[in-house]
């Protein structure tokens, strides 16, 4: 078994960003700059959004995080983005999700200029990447990508079963391994909480991507020999052994799956490392050259 080491990709893919916006600066050029919009005080959407601005700082980015109340309204943030849209100091843009139930996801990453949007969430985007045109791939699923390639993992004929379908993670990577790609060319099966016999779909998979927020949902008996196991999932569970009163569980019950497994993932230093520093990616990619593929 080999641990899939999120942290360390993650720091490559960084110090390489770091050299490349120092070569940047160095002709003269801009900082790549990405504004940052967290609403309300979500404990998970604070850690994020704070360790996006910090990561941008190590790489020599500029970053503006805006704050907003959880009772904002939604036509002051929609202006606010429209403004940053506007900004040609701005080149990506994020929204921390989730919203508050008031305001409409899908209006907030549809007001998000698609050549800005980093997170790759916007319609437009989607498409392209849908159709294998040059796109922004939503972070995680491009972490996962990065991690792949970074490992030299030969995904080509290989059966992939994605759990959860969800817009941001499990849809993407379900159609990313499908394409015909160094990173893709498997077949997928893409499950979800109406999916019938999952065990027996996982047992066929030579490759698990574990995307749906139940904690050590994946155990040893839906696994085979020699799978390739990707754990999405991070769940906050209470546990008073811990600083800070909880501890952070993965999708997949990592300490019976991993021995099973040839390559797998931990939670965490595996995929939400990844997640970060392929939204550096993007937003380097937004600043420097328009070139938005990955
Ligand atoms: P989501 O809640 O939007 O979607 C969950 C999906 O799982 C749904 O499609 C649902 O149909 C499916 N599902 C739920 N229960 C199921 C079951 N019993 N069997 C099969 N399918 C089931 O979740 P999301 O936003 O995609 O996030 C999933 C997990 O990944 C969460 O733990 C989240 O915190 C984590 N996440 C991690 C990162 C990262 O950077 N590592 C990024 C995004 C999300």
């Amino acid at each position: 078994m080999q641990l899939l080491d999120g942290k360390l990709v993650a720091q490559a893919v960084k110090n390489e960003l770091k050299a490349k916006t120092e070569a940047l600066k160095a002709q003269g050029k801009k900082t790549p700059h990405l504004a940052a919009i967290l609403i309300g005080h979500d404990g998970a959407s604070e850690t994020y959004v704070a360790s996006k601005v910090k990561t941008c700082a190590e790489i020599g980015f500029q970053s503006t995080l805006i704050r907003f109340e959880a009772d904002i309204g939604e036509q002051t943030l929609l202006q606010k983005i429209k403004e940053l849209n506007e900004d040609e100091n701005v080149d990506g843009i994020l929204v921390q999700l989730p919203l508050p139930r008031h305001i409409h996801e899908e209006k907030v990453i549809n007001t998000i200029a698609a050549h800005k949007d980093v997170d790759g969430f916007h319609p437009a985007n989607i498409g392209k990447m849908i159709q294998g045109q040059p796109a922004y791939i939503p972070a995680t699923p491009f972490g996962i990508l990065l991690l792949l390639r970074h490992y030299k993992i030969e995904t080509k004929g290989l059966h992939a079963v994605v759990i959860g379908r969800s817009n941001i993670v499990g849809r993407p990577i379900s159609i990313l391994l499908s394409q015909n790609t160094p990173t893709g060319n498997c077949t997928v099966t893409l499950c979800h909480s109406h999916t019938r016999n999952l065990k027996d779909l996982c047992l066929q998979a030579d490759i698990i991507v574990a995307a749906l927020g139940k904690p050590e949902f994946l155990t040893a008996d839906m696994v085979k020999e020699g799978a390739i196991v990707i754990d999405v999932g991070i769940t906050r569970v209470e546990d008073k052994t811990k600083k800070k009163g909880y501890a952070l569980k993965g999708d997949v019950q990592f300490e019976t799956v991993a021995p099973k497994c040839s390559y797998i993932t931990p939670v965490p230093g595996g995929v939400g490392a990844m997640t970060i520093a392929a939204l550096m990616q993007n937003t380097f990619l937004a600043a420097a050259s328009g070139e938005v593929r990955g």
